[in-house]
């Protein structure tokens, strides 16, 4: 089958106590099962400890319960103490993994790198036009999605993805040209067989932008589950933008990167085009340092399941997602 991934992200390594925000803060550890019966069976000091820390929700997932705000076993040099005494294979799949992403579609898998990693955000924003490595691996199964579906999301992700690398327009262009396009492919993925036209595109939004309301898509974001006082607070306090920033472009390719082709298992292109939009908008409208804004939205809200199923039902019902106010930021009305 085929393995695709960006050119970068073989180069990924954590740099641990030089971390700023640790994976090892905030976040409960989900062990997985055969992982979490090894640390079961331990009997060393280390063993007592995890014993001490694990626990089991209502679901029967394992879980590390954090203790002062941080993973008990993130010792105080910022290194990981399983790792340190059991190597890098005693660590649950969840710590193995972090931040690479595995999305498997049955015939080929995309791997990526999350951007709530500091360091893997710093390698994406300093590699926005990275190439992709496509190599045959063994493995793989017969796909369940319908092929054509298929074909049509692959095909409009690379358009979508020249929209936004196309750097003769303004980023507030090719950010608007992105949202009506995710309508254009969600017609297509629908089977329809409209025509696209950007300038006619970009004549509509104009027609359809409302005034912008960025407080209301900052209270949207606070009515959302919330990790860290440091998210609530840059939600409470935006610093704003003046300026429309390049690496803007970069936050929309990773974000059509990563859920383009998720769209394959229930067809809701247009709310994930909205997810991405507002996601840019929001860190637009937050301010501050942008790439570290950007790790803080994706560790808040990429890395919350139910934060993400939230945004997908709100692009279709909050009134501070609707095409008309995402427009009018977009479009300064
Ligand atoms: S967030 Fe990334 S760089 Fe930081 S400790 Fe975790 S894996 Fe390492």
């Amino acid at each position: 089958m085929l393995l695709r991934y960006p050119a970068y992200f073989e180069d990924f390594r954590c740099i641990a106590s030089q971390c700023p925000d640790s994976c090892c803060k905030e976040w409960e550890v989900l062990v997985d099962d055969h992982t979490a019966e090894q640390y079961l069976a331990m009997e060393d000091a280390l063993g007592k400890d995890l014993r001490r820390y694990l626990y089991q929700d209502e679901e029967g997932d394992w879980y590390l319960r954090v203790t002062d705000g941080r993973c008990p076993m993130w010792r105080a040099d910022g290194l990981c103490r399983i790792q340190a005494d059991c190597g890098h294979d005693a660590l649950c799949e969840t710590c193995r993994e972090f931040p690479r992403l595995t999305h498997d579609y049955g015939d080929f898998v995309e791997r990526g790198l999350e951007l709530s990693c500091p360091e893997a955000a710093r390698m994406i924003f300093e590699n926005p036009n990275a190439p992709w490595t496509e190599k045959e691996i063994p493995g793989g199964e017969e796909p369940d999605y319908d092929p054509v579906d298929m074909e049509i999301l692959w095909e409009t992700r690379k358009i979508m993805l020249t929209i936004l690398a196309d750097n003769s327009r303004s980023v507030q262009e090719s950010l608007t040209l992105a949202l009506l396009y995710g309508y254009h492919a969600q017609s297509l993925l629908d089977g329809g067989e409209s025509a696209w036209n950007p300038e006619e595109a970009l004549a509509f939004a104009r027609s359809l932008a409302k005034p912008a309301q960025p407080a209301a898509l900052g209270a949207f974001y606070l009515d959302l589950e919330i990790l860290t006082d440091a998210w609530r607070q840059r939600l409470l306090s935006p610093e704003g933008e003046t300026t429309w920033d390049e690496r803007l472009r970069t936050l929309t390719q990773y974000g059509v990167q990563r859920y383009w082709l998720q769209a394959i298992s229930d067809f809701d292109l247009v709310g994930r085009v909205k997810m991405v939009i507002a996601a840019c908008l929001l860190v637009r409208y937050l301010g501050g340092d942008l790439v570290q804004t950007a790790q803080l939205y994706a560790k808040e809200i990429e890395n919350n399941a139910d934060n993400v199923d939230a945004i997908l039902e709100g692009a279709y019902s909050s009134p501070a997602l609707t095409d008309e106010k995402l427009l009018g930021m977009l479009l300064e009305v």
